[in-house]
């Protein structure tokens, strides 16, 4: 009998399938908004030059391969940890935070899921409906006990009423998971009140927030984007985050990511550091160096600095303007007002509001791919391309 006989397949990752029928259509008009990364108006997804130059400063003055600590690269963490919670953040100068070097932002979420089954057990995880589908496997995973709060109604609207209430209701000391910006697959926001709002009910119901923060830089600007961030910092004892370098320094494949944790005093952070030390080591050991050095040149120096922030920016504007530029494009068509909010969203990612069947239909009759929930990568979109993508939606809306 074979050892492997009971191993059943599971589905692929429906993106991945979705890529490889967009490599096989003939079709010359294709177009890719399925899979979640940036694209250049050449349909590239390019290495930042600021990324491109630290690199090569790295290989000339790299002495050693050893490897690197159960926290990775120090600099790294501490210039993260600047980025994400500000300069002069109270928290870092009072050594209540600090950050662990994961492989990606996955890396921090399966540490995070991993640290609240050991060190908090008992304690289930909440997450926005819908939210990434990774979200939902991974602390599943990881052996967390998983429940959702509604995030967008009916109307395929923002519904924070309905999240407020459902928080109100969470058990105590339960965690939740917020993004930080740029939501995840549906593209729309806290906004400040809101955040207020939900920061409220945290300390209300004693919930432990934990802030994905994957799109620094995608949403409004670096510092705009770690506002909720830094307000649930200074106004909460206890917090964790996720930080990703793969979207805003296009470092994907690199895998740099970290998990902060913010902690109510000094020895308390180093009783849990303790502990993702030892949950670190039995997950990947050491994280992966080259993303992490890349990452803290950058931010360590402030003519790459510049270079990368100018970079992101553009990025970032890039998108906001596909964004508008789709509405506009959708004006003659009478579908503007309908589609208002594509332009009002955040982040590369936009819930449509287009069904499953117009999805599919884009597909077969269109060669346009999105994921069948209606989400849609902007960033796969340019600009001579928006008349195009209109008419086909006027289509399958039609
Ligand atoms: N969180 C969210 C919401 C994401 O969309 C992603 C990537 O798509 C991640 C975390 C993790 O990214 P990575 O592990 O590639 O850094």
């Amino acid at each position: 009998m074979s050892q492997f006989a009971s191993v059943a397949r599971v589905p692929g990752d429906p993106i991945l399938s979705l890529m490889e029928a967009y490599r096989q259509d003939r079709n010359a008009a294709k177009l890719d908004l399925g899979v979640g990364v940036y694209k250049d108006a050449q349909g590239l997804t390019p290495i930042p030059r600021a990324v491109k130059l630290a690199e090569q400063r790295l290989i000339d003055s790299e002495t050693t391969k050893t490897y690197v600590g159960g926290h990775g690269d120090a600099a790294f963490a501490e210039r993260l940890s600047q980025l994400v919670l500000g300069a002069d953040s109270p928290l870092l100068a009072g050594q209540r935070a600090a950050a662990t070097q994961t492989p990606g932002g996955t890396g921090a979420l399966r540490l995070a899921g991993d640290f609240i089954r050991h060190c908090l057990p008992g304690r289930g995880i909440w997450l926005s409906d819908p939210t990434w589908p990774i979200h939902e496997t991974l602390f599943a995973e990881a052996g967390l006990k998983v429940g959702h709060y509604p995030y967008v109604g009916a109307d395929n609207r923002l519904d924070v009423e309905a999240m407020i209430a459902a928080l109100a209701h969470l058990p105590k000391g339960d965690v939740v998971l917020l993004h930080a910006c740029c939501h995840n697959p549906t593209g729309f926001d806290l906004g400040p009140r809101d955040f207020k709002r939900v920061l409220e009910v945290i300390k209300a119901r004693e919930l432990l927030p934990l802030i994905d923060f994957a799109y620094q830089g995608f949403g409004d600007g670096l510092e705009q984007d770690a506002w909720a961030v830094r307000l649930f910092a200074a106004e909460l004892p206890e917090l964790l985050i996720t930080s990703s370098c793969s979207k805003n320094f296009g470092l994907y494949r690199e895998r740099t990511g970290a998990l902060i944790v913010c902690a109510g005093d000094a020895d308390k952070l180093v009783d849990i550091r303790s502990q993702l030390a030892y949950l670190a080591r039995n997950l990947w050991s050491t994280p992966p160096a080259h993303g992490a050095a890349v990452v803290a040149e950058i931010l360590g120096d402030a003519e790459l600095r510049k270079l990368w922030q100018d970079e992101l920016e553009s990025m970032r504007l890039r998108v906001a303007s596909l964004r508008r530029g789709l509405v506009e494009a959708l004006a003659p068509h009478g579908l503007s007002e309908r589609f208002a909010h594509i332009a009002e969203q955040r982040g590369m990612f936009s819930y449509t509001g287009l069904t499953p069947i117009q999805v599919q239909r884009l597909r077969e009759d269109f060669s346009v791919y999105m994921v069948g929930s209606g989400r849609a990568n902007v960033a796969g979109l340019d600009a001579t391309r928006l008349e195009q993508l209109a008419a086909a939606i006027a289509r399958v809306c039609g």
